[in-house]
C-alpha cells in the first residue's frame, strides 16, 4: 500500500486527462489568458495505462478520470479501453455536455458512477457562469445517465451571491430526481479570485435547507469526501463537501496525476513529482511515488494555517489553477 507518514493508506487515484474544457467557468479557469498544455506534454494513452498500472500494483483500487473536461480528449475511448482492463473501480467527473456521445461506451467499460458538474438550474445563469450555452444538453445527459442506471452525483460549487440562492431549488429537484446533489464549498486555486467571504459554509447550507426541509444526516465513511444527508420522501439526496470549514484530511486516501503526468499528493500540495518524464527516461516509478507520498502534509497541503478560512489570503497559496489540477 502507498502509505504516508501519518499512516494514511492511499488507494484512490484521480487522473486528469487534459486541461482543455469546452466550458469557461471562472472558479476553474483563471481570468487572465490561460495557456493550455502543449499536446506533446500530455500523457499519451499507453503512458496513462502504464502509470495507472504501476499505481494499481501498489494497491490502488479506484481510479477517477477528470480534466479539464475528460470527454473533450479525442482519444478518450482508447484511454477508457486501456484502463477498463485494470482491476479497479473506474469513475469519471465530467461537465456532462458531451456525455451523449460516450454513455454507452462508458457503461460497456464498467463505469457505474458519474460526477457531473452543474452549478445552476437556470439556463440563463448557466450561460453566464460557463460562458457557453450547453444547459439543455447537460440536463438531458444527466437524466439519460440516470435512466441507464448510472449512479449520478451532481457537483455544485456554491458561491455567495452567485448561486447560493439556488440551494433550495436543487433540493426541490431531488424530490423526483434520483441524484445526489453535492454542494461544494468554494475553494482557492490559482487565478480564481477566491475570497473567504464568498464561501458558503456547510453550516450555512444546512441552516438554509432547514428553513424548508427536515433532513437527516447519514453515516460518513472515514475516507469519504462529503457529508451525506437525506430528506424523507425525496428520490434523491444531498451531500456537502466542506473542505474549507471542516476538511476531510484525516482519512484522505487520494492522490492525483495531472494531465502532464505529475503526481500531486493533495489538492493543495505545492510539490509535484514528474512521473511522465521518469517514464519516458526509463526510470522506475515506484520509488518516486513512495517518496512523493511521504512528503504529504497532514492537511490541506500544509498551506493553510490555523486561522479561520474566512481570513485566508489566497495570494499566499502556491498551487495550480483548478483546470490544470483536475479538481
Ligand atoms: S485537502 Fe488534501 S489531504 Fe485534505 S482531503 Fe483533500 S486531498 Fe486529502
Amino acid at each position: 500500500m502507498i502509505t504516508d507518514s501519518y499512516n494514511r493508506k492511499h488507494d484512490y487515484l484521480r487522473i486528469s486527462l487534459t486541461d482543455v474544457c469546452n466550458l469557461r467557468c471562472s472558479y476553474c479557469m483563471p481570468d487572465e489568458h490561460y495557456a493550455f498544455m502543449q499536446s506533446e506534454k500530455l500523457m499519451q494513452p499507453k503512458e496513462i495505462a502504464t502509470i495507472a498500472a504501476t499505481f494499481v500494483s501498489m494497491g490502488v483500487k479506484r481510479i477517477r478520470l477528470t480534466g479539464g473536461e475528460p470527454l473533450a480528449r479525442r482519444d478518450f475511448q482508447e484511454i477508457l479501453q486501456r484502463l477498463a482492463d485494470l482491476p479497479v473501480t473506474l469513475t469519471l467527473t465530467t461537465n456532462g455536455t458531451l456525455l451523449h456521445r460516450h454513455l454507452d461506451q462508458l457503461i460497456n467499460a464498467g463505469v457505474t458512477g458519474l460526477n457531473i458538474s452543474l452549478d445552476t438550474l437556470s439556463q440563463d445563469k448557466y450561460r453566464l457562469l460557463t460562458r457557453r450555452d450547453q444547459f439543455v444538453q447537460t440536463m438531458r445527459n444527466i437524466l439519460a445517465a440516470v435512466e441507464k442506471g448510472i449512479t449520478v452525483k451532481v457537483n455544485v460549487v456554491v458561491m455567495k451571491g452567485v448561486n447560493d440562492e439556488e440551494i433550495l431549488d436543487f433540493i426541490a429537484w431531488t424530490k423526483h430526481t434520483p441524484v445526489e446533489v453535492r454542494f461544494i464549498e468554494f475553494m482557492p486555486f490559482d487565478g480564481n479570485g477566491w475570497s473567504g467571504g464568498q464561501v458558503v459554509s456547510e453550516q450555512e447550507i444546512l441552516d438554509l435547507i432547514s428553513t424548508k426541509y427536515t433532513y437527516q444526516a447519514l453515516h460518513r465513511a472515514l475516507q469519504a469526501t462529503s457529508n451525506p444527508y437525506m430528506i424523507p420522501g425525496h428520490a434523491g439526496s444531498f451531500a456537502i463537501i466542506s473542505t474549507m470549514s471542516s476538511p476531510f484530511c484525516a482519512g484522505c486516501n487520494r492522490m492525483r496525476l495531472t494531465a502532464d503526468g505529475r503526481m500531486k499528493n493533495c489538492l493543495f500540495s505545492k510539490g509535484e513529482t514528474d512521473l511522465l518524464s521518469a517514464l519516458r527516461e526509463g526510470r522506475a516509478l515506484k520509488p518516486l511515488i513512495e517518496q512523493n507520498i511521504l512528503s504529504k502534509a497532514e492537511k490541506l497541503g500544509g498551506q493553510f494555517g490555523d486561522e479561520s478560512f474566512r481570513e485566508l489570503d489566497s495570494d499566499q497559496l502556491i498551487n495550480r489553477s483548478m483546470i490544470s489540477i483536475g479538481g
